[in-house]
C-alpha cells in the first residue's frame, strides 16, 4: 500500500485550522448517513482545500460542490464519501475513476490504499491535476486524458469502476471492464438529475443493479456519454 498522507504533506500549507474544519466536515458527513470508518477516515486526512482554486480556498470545508474551472466542480464531500462507501473498497483493489476533474477523489481513493487508474476528458483540467497531484506527493495513481465513458480496455478488468460525472444509461463499455464480483457506482438520468446506481458483475454475464438517492452532477461526455 502507498505510504499516505504523502512525504511531502509535511511542507505543504495544512494547518492546524485545516485539520480542525476537517474533523468537522467528517463529524458532518457522520451526521448525514456516511457509516463506513475507512471512508470517514480518508476525508479526514486529504486536504481537500489543497485541490481548490485559490479563491475558493475558504469554501473548501463546506458540505457543497465548487467550481473547478473548465466549466466543471470538485464534488461536494457527502457524494465523495457516498460513492466512495458504495464501491465497498479494500485495499490494493484496482480502481477505474472516469472524470479526475481536481484530484480530489483521487487522493481519496489512494489514502484507501486502491490502485488507481483515474480519466479525465478535458485536457486543460488533466494537466493541472496531473501537476497538482504530483506537488501534494499522491504519486501512486496512473492518469489519462480521454474518453472514459468507454472506460480504459488496455487495463482491464478493474475491480471497482467509479463515475464521478451523469451517464444518460449505465455505459455497456464499463459493464465489460468489470472484474467477475466487481463493482461499478454511476449516476444515472436526465442532464438535471440522477440516481445513484451501484452494479455488481456477479457473473460472466449477471449483473446486480441497486439503485440509490437522487443527485445532480455534471453530464459525463464521450462515446457512452452525452453528445459534447
Ligand atoms: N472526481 C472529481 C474530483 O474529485 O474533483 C470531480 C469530477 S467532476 C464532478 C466531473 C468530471 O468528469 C469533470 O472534470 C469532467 O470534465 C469529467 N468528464 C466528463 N465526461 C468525461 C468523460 N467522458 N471521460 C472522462 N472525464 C469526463
Amino acid at each position: 500500500m502507498p505510504a499516505f498522507p504523502p512525504a511531502s504533506a509535511a511542507a505543504a500549507p495544512d494547518s492546524y485550522r485545516h485539520r480542525g474544519q476537517r474533523r468537522a466536515l467528517v463529524a458532518e458527513l457522520h451526521r448525514k448517513g456516511i457509516r463506513d470508518e475507512r471512508v470517514l477516515g480518508a476525508i479526514g486526512e486529504v486536504p481537500r482545500h489543497l485541490f481548490f482554486e485559490p479563491a475558493f480556498e475558504s469554501h473548501a470545508y463546506q458540505d457543497k460542490a465548487f467550481p473547478i474551472g473548465e466549466g466543471q466542480t470538485i464534488s461536494q464531500p457527502y457524494t465523495v464519501a457516498y460513492q466512495t462507501e458504495l464501491l465497498q473498497l479494500r485495499p490494493g483493489q484496482r480502481v477505474l475513476e472516469v472524470g479526475t476533474g481536481s484530484g480530489y477523489q483521487c487522493a481519496v481513493l489512494l489514502t484507501l490504499g486502491a490502485e488507481v487508474f483515474t480519466i479525465e476528458y478535458n485536457r486543460v483540467l488533466f494537466e493541472r491535476t496531473r501537476q497538482r497531484l504530483a506537488a501534494l506527493g499522491y504519486r501512486g495513481a496512473q492518469l489519462y486524458c480521454g474518453d472514459g465513458s468507454v472506460g480504459l480496455p488496455a487495463q482491464a478488468p478493474f475491480d471497482c469502476i467509479l463515475v464521478t460525472a451523469a451517464a444518460p444509461a449505465l455505459p455497456r463499455p464499463l459493464l465489460q471492464q468489470l472484474a467477475v464480483g466487481g463493482v461499478l457506482v454511476v449516476p444515472v438520468g436526465s442532464e438535471q438529475a440522477q440516481r445513484m446506481v451501484r452494479v455488481v458483475r456477479e457473473s460472466a454475464d449477471g449483473f446486480a443493479r441497486e439503485d440509490f438517492e437522487e443527485f445532480r452532477f455534471v453530464p459525463l461526455r464521450g462515446a457512452a456519454g452525452w453528445a459534447s
